[in-house]
């Protein structure tokens, strides 16, 4: 008779041993308990997929014949052409091939897969990568498995300090740890920040990372959800500068997301940038998942063929103009429930608030402990610290609860705070 295995760790890989749970996917199971209001997650864009004249149209215009088979790596060829002509319309790119130019595009599961296969084809273990502190909790499940330096660089109300960022680089100690190759950047509405990097910013920091030959991931699933422009981005388009749009060295790669502007269930997203790096971030594509999701593109081919550039267009401006009002009024609440408890910059885009709370040294137990108990859930700052340091933020979204939602939840934020500080 064999034994039954009760101890499997000797069977678990060093790498499989430093996975852990990520604490934004633990927040879904306690969501769907009774009267929790959920301040942490992201819209669905249903009216795009429920509306009575879209579904039709994408249904018939969807080639489900060919959505049903195995396709190619880089994606289904029309939507990955629809794609890349967005990407020369919004990022200043040449026509594919050109000479000394040449770029390539892929789609896939969204943006995280391309992220991980980036990252993965990119990193050794023991090299050094430099992120923004606080950055995004699900990078961080990626990088921190692969047993890699991660440097976190201060920031402010427009991202990455370019200054400290300098700083770092030039007097990087290099007997301690490898110099970096790699920076990490979200630039519009950051998550957890907010922030959005203007052009200038974007700048400095394109030449820091130029000047120390480090390749920029540009990873920007807000850009489409600048809802406010500013004058000081000195744009010329109302989105501003990507990286990848001031790149003359072949060294931004780009990911985008379809999650935030159409439905995150669809899981596309597509990674743009030089044609030798993307060959080999196909190549880990054809090794982990072949391809995305040929059912998700075809409906999502068929949507973007019948709209054109105009009703993306238009599609944009409605979903900007949602989450500015979403930021309205949940920064209006915020002021109305919380003032001198908390401190916050009020975003540009995206869907996020990093909230500070005011004498609270640590928002882990206060939030896993007590903020559920009193049925709101936030997402605690530590999450996004790529050296786990303890943190006295709380990242807060405002998409999709409703101005009844959000009153409820900071008034349950501000009672729980008075509690904490009266103690
Ligand atoms: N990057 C950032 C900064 C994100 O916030 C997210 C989603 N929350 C992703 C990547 C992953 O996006 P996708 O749904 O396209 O995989």
């Amino acid at each position: 008779m064999s034994n039954p295995i009760t101890d499997y760790s000797s069977f678990i890989s060093k790498r499989g041993k430093l996975k852990s749970a990520s604490p934004i996917r633990s927040l879904f199971s306690i969501s769907s308990l009774p009267g929790m209001v959920w301040v942490a997650r992201i819209l669905r864009m249903k009216k795009v997929f429920k509306d009575e004249n879209t579904k039709p149209l994408v249904i018939e215009g969807a080639d489900l014949d060919e959505g049903l088979q195995y396709s190619a790596t880089p994606g289904l060829p029309k939507l990955n052409q629809w794609l890349r002509k967005l990407q020369i319309r919004n990022h200043s790119l040449p026509e594919p091939n050109t000479q000394g130019k040449e770029w390539d595009l892929i789609i896939s599961n969204g943006s995280q897969e391309s992220l991980y296969n980036t990252m993965e084809v990119l990193l050794d273990d023991g090299n050094s990568i430099i992120t923004e502190t606080p950055t995004y909790s699900g990078t961080l499940s990626i990088l921190k498995p692969l047993a890699l330096n991660i440097v976190g660089i201060e920031t402010d109300k427009y991202g990455m300090i370019p200054e400290i960022f300098e700083k770092t680089l030039s007097e990087w100690d290099h007997s301690a740890a490898k110099f970096p190759r790699v920076v990490y950047i979200i630039p519009s509405g950051q998550n957890p920040c907010g922030s959005t990097m203007n052009n200038k910013r974007k700048q400095d920091i394109y030449k820091i990372a130029s000047k120390y030959n480090l390749i920029i991931l540009e990873d920007d699933p807000y850009f489409y959800l600048q809802f406010d422009y500013e004058d000081e981005y000195g744009a010329d388009t109302k989105l501003g500068r990507s990286f990848l749009s001031m790149d003359t060295d072949g060294r931004v790669l780009r990911f985008d997301s379809l999650s935030k502007i159409l439905s995150s269930g669809l899981r596309l997203g597509f990674v743009t940038g030089n044609r030798a790096l993307l060959e080999k971030i196909n190549f880990h594509q054809q090794s982990s998942t072949l391809h995305a999701s040929g059912v998700s593109q075809m409906i999502v081919q068929a949507l973007l063929t019948q709209w054109g550039f105009e009703q993306w267009d238009k599609h944009l401006e409605m979903v900007q103009s949602f989450y500015r009002e979403k930021r309205n009024q949940f920064v209006k609440l915020l002021e109305k429930h919380l003032s001198g408890l908390v401190e916050y910059n009020i975003p540009s885009a995206g869907m996020f608030v990093w909230i500070r709370l005011l004498g609270i040294q640590d928002s882990k137990s206060l939030i896993f402990e007590k903020a559920v108990e009193k049925k709101v859930i936030l997402v605690p700052g530590v999450a996004f610290k790529p050296d786990n340091s303890i943190s006295p933020f709380v990242r807060a979204s405002f998409s999709t609860a409703n101005e009844e939602q959000m009153d409820e939840a900071l008034k349950r934020l501000s009672a729980l705070l008075n509690e904490e500080l009266n103690k």
